[in-house]
């Protein structure tokens, strides 16, 4: 089977290529090929003699992305992007842009085994995570079809970041690298729903991305009620862990809490929510829940989103309402994928 070119370090494609007898300037150069200009094929590296590229061909394998669809948001310019990957799994992927920069999510699995109930990319459980080379290619390819210079990655689009532990930080140290697109790892956000040996290990990794912890409730029940994993962990264990994250690399935590009408939107519940969040060193990032046809969660209205927001700041919390981008293109988790799946359904059997 070929290797996987684009999830290998530098160092590693210079100890495989040094076995062949090429210089070490040579597999920077590739290296560089692939991350930097991101090129599609071995036949674009054209300072590489005809012989290199096409031992290179022999042994390893270039993933290419493809976008099979691509919608923009006639309100904010927000992109979706569908990829194919090379087994033929289709992943999502956006592009927001913001005054301070440009900022791509990416998906982290192909599906996801979390089951939280308000989530799209869990319907269907989990097909597999992704390599590094195909969180890196989101990024890429979508730099080069938009002609956008990307600065910001937030890990927030389908799956469970945490549950691809070791090719997630593989990504990050090719997406961090100063022979690669070198994103400053501040602007990187990895959100996870709170997986604690893994958010520890993390920690002790001493990055300075930011950590998004989906908390969404104020207590047990409540959390146990929108997310399976607190039954494995309580809030208590979570939130231990996330001060130990900040601990261990003075990034503000940030909190997702997303807003579910009568579930976890009460002024008691902001009240909850304060007293555990009070004197920490983090920020609250309020999310109406995006509403999606499988399930009959509804949107907290403004008005009480705004109630909620004023009781946590009279705590001294720093709070944000998101805005919510690409309403009109199915800018929520795992819709436009569960959408393209079901017409791909629905196409299949008219056929038969
Ligand atoms: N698995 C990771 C990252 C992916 S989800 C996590 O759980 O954090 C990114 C964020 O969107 C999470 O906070 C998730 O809880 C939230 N989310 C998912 N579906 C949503 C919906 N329909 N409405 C609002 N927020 C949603």
């Amino acid at each position: 089977m070929k290797k996987d070119i684009k999830s290998l370090s530098l160092a590693e494609l210079e100890s495989d290529l040094e076995k062949l007898g090429v210089k070490s300037f040579r597999a920077k150069q590739i290296y560089q090929w692939l991350h930097q200009k991101q090129v599609t094929s071995f036949d674009q590296m054209t300072n590489l003699s005809k012989e290199l590229r096409e031992q290179c061909k022999q042994i390893y394998e270039l993933p290419i992305l493809e976008a099979v669809e691509i919608k923009t948001s006639a309100i904010d310019g927000t992109q979706k992007y569908l990829f194919q990957l090379a087994d033929g799994n289709v992943i999502e992927s956006v592009l927001m842009k913001y005054k301070h920069g440009n900022s791509v999510c990416i998906s982290s699995q192909v599906g996801c085994r979390m089951g939280c109930r308000f989530c799209a990319s869990t319907l269907d459980g989990l097909e597999r995570g992704l390599k590094p080379s195909e969180m890196l290619e989101q990024i890429y390819r979508i730099s080069q079809i938009s002609k956008e210079r990307v600065s910001h990655v937030v890990i927030m689009g389908t799956g469970e970041p945490m549950d691809n532990y070791d090719s997630v930080l593989k990504f990050l140290s090719l997406l961090t690298d100063q022979d690669g697109l070198l994103i400053s790892q501040r602007n990187i956000t990895l959100s996870t729903c709170g997986l604690v040996p893994e958010i520890r290990k993390l920690a002790q990794e001493h990055l300075q991305i930011t950590l998004a912890l989906s908390l969404h409730a104020p207590n047990n029940t409540i959390r146990e009620r929108l997310m399976p994993v607190a039954n494995r962990y309580s809030i208590e264990e979570v939130l231990e862990v996330c001060w130990y994250y900040f601990q261990e690399t003075g990034r503000r935590i940030s909190f997702e809490y997303s807003l579910v009408q009568g579930v976890n939107d009460r002024k008691e519940h902001a009240a909850e929510l304060a007293k555990r969040l009070r004197g920490r060193n983090c920020h609250v990032n309020l999310i109406p829940v995006n509403p999606i046809k499988e399930r009959d969660f509804r949107q907290t209205r403004q008005a009480e989103v705004l109630e909620f927001k004023k009781v946590l700041e009279k705590n001294g919390i720093n709070v944000t309402i998101r805005r919510e981008m690409g309403r009109d293109i199915q800018g929520a988790c795992g819709q436009l994928r569960k959408g393209y799946q079901e017409r791909q359904q629905s196409t299949k059997e008219g056929e038969e």
